[in-house]
């Protein structure tokens, strides 16, 4: 089902005409109302006026999100602060936090978005959504929230944290849908098994997990424990909040970017060069609506790639492959790039170990180690210290074999890597702690 035919399945030259107008609107606006811009378009000597077609973005100078932190933090607003009505920020998960404010218009269309990213996900108005999305200052509780109440179906407002009483709310309100964290989700299979309570056998079908890099491999470990469909959503809080892109139950194969709201590009992070569809880069992403906080050229720092395919869904929107991760979580070690999505793959396909997992850097010297702490799978914990040792052994060398850096495997009690409820933290730096 889709939520908005009209919208959703515009052909692709249709979409284009929409987008062209629209940038240019924006482009006027940012011009006219927010001195940052305005300042910006003039050192690379451009007015609204040069932007005709969609191939002119590339003159647009690029915003990013110490731009956001240097006019901290109404200093990007496009309207007159009586006209914000609400304020967000972001979980501040790389820095100093970046404030961001919708109009009321903002807040509708973020709404109809998620409605969208719902139905898309596999859900109407005859769902029961338990959201354990935090409430607050981070997106993903309020957004999740209104774009459930918009689509018609109930929601429950459980935001995250006490996690035993989520089993029981579960449990009890007989939830269809759940949105959290995918990594949240593995913690509160664990507090259902706990409290004997087989998630499977509850009415719950649907998992809309996002906010953080997660894996297939995941996703099916989810699928299975749980007895669910898990389908993938994305946003970030510069651009609105969740709902900027969603996978579609019908295809699960990427997500489908709103493009008559959000106008995507993939760049190399290094030159800042667009690059062709298909190629893997940084994706970077213009708001063509919004009015609280219009962002020309944001750079997202998550590395994903475009697919322009046709999905069997009849949508036509274009497809953001899965984020592997921010540019800024990647590691270097001893040269060679490595994301923790990369390791987690590994990980989930190691039988014996388990999906909770830690990656330690560390300094030796001049030499940067790497050491994966992987909590031991229940069943494996009481295992003799040699069959420990060769499973160790076999992340080691899947490790090098497959991203060609050598990593300290260390498995570690089950239980005993901190649960998260909301992102989970994937990397412990130490490298300028010593
Ligand atoms: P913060 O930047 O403080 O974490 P946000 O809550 O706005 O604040 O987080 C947005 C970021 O979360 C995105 O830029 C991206 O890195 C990550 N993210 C969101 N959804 C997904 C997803 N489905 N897959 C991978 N990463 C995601
Ligand atoms: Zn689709």
């Amino acid at each position: 089902m889709i939520y908005d035919v009209d919208r959703e399945t515009l052909p692709r030259e249709e979409l284009e005409t929409l987008q062209v107008k629209r940038l240019r609107n924006l482009c006027e606006r940012v011009y006219a109302n927010v001195g940052h811009y305005r300042r910006k378009f003039e050192e690379a000597g451009i007015t609204p006026a040069d932007i005709n077609s969609l191939s002119d973005l590339k003159y647009l100078p690029f915003t990013e999100k110490q731009d956001l932190r240097n006019n901290y933090p109404f200093g990007l607003f496009a309207v007159p602060k009586e006209n914000i009505v609400r304020l967000h920020a972001s979980s501040g998960t790389t820095g100093k936090a970046t404030v961001v404010g919708y109009t009321a218009r903002d807040l509708n269309n973020w709404a109809e978005l998620m409605a969208r990213s719902f139905m898309a996900g596999g859900l109407s108005r005859r769902d029961l959504i338990h959201n354990a999305y935090g409430y607050g200052l981070f997106t993903g509780g309020l957004g999740a929230h209104y774009g459930a109440e918009k689509l018609g179906a109930t929601v429950i407002p459980v935001s995250g944290g006490n996690t035993k009483r989520q089993v029981v709310l579960l449990r009890d309100f007989g939830a269809t849908a759940i949105c959290c964290t995918p990594s949240y989700s593995l913690y509160l299979y664990e507090a259902a098994t706990e409290a004997g309570i087989d998630l499977r056998d509850l009415p719950l079908r649907v998992g809309i997990f996002g906010a953080e890099p997660w894996t297939d491999e995941m996703r099916y470990d989810i699928e299975q424990k749980m007895g669910i469909s898990a389908v993938n959503i994305y946003g970030l809080s510069e651009i609105m909040g969740p709902g900027v892109s969603m996978e579609c139950a019908d295809a699960k194969d990427g997500m489908h970017i709103w493009e008559d709201h959000f106008l995507p590009e993939i760049i190399d992070p290094v030159t800042g060069e667009q690059l062709p569809p298909g190629e893997r880069g940084e994706l970077v992403i213009t708001t063509l609506t919004k009015e609280g906080i219009p962002l020309i050229r944001y750079r997202t720092r998550d590395i994903s790639r475009l697919n322009y395919t046709p999905c069997c869904c009849g949508r036509t929107h274009v497809r953001m492959d899965r984020v592997m991760g921010r540019s800024d979580d990647m590691l270097i070690i001893r040269g060679v790039n490595v994301f923790p999505s990369q390791i987690e793959s590994i990980l989930l396909e190691t039988e014996g170990a388990s999906p909770h997992y830690q990656i330690v850097v560390k300094k030796h010297g001049n030499l940067d180690v790497m050491e994966v702490q992987v909590e031991l799978s229940e069943n494996m914990f009481s295992d003799e210290i040699k069959n420990l040792q060769r499973l160790e052994g076999r992340i080691q060398k899947t490790i090098k074999e497959f991203l060609g850096v050598t990593a300290k495997v260390r498995l570690v009690d089950p239980r005993s890597i901190q649960r998260s409820e909301g992102k989970a933290k994937r990397v412990l730096d130490l490298r300028n702690e010593e």
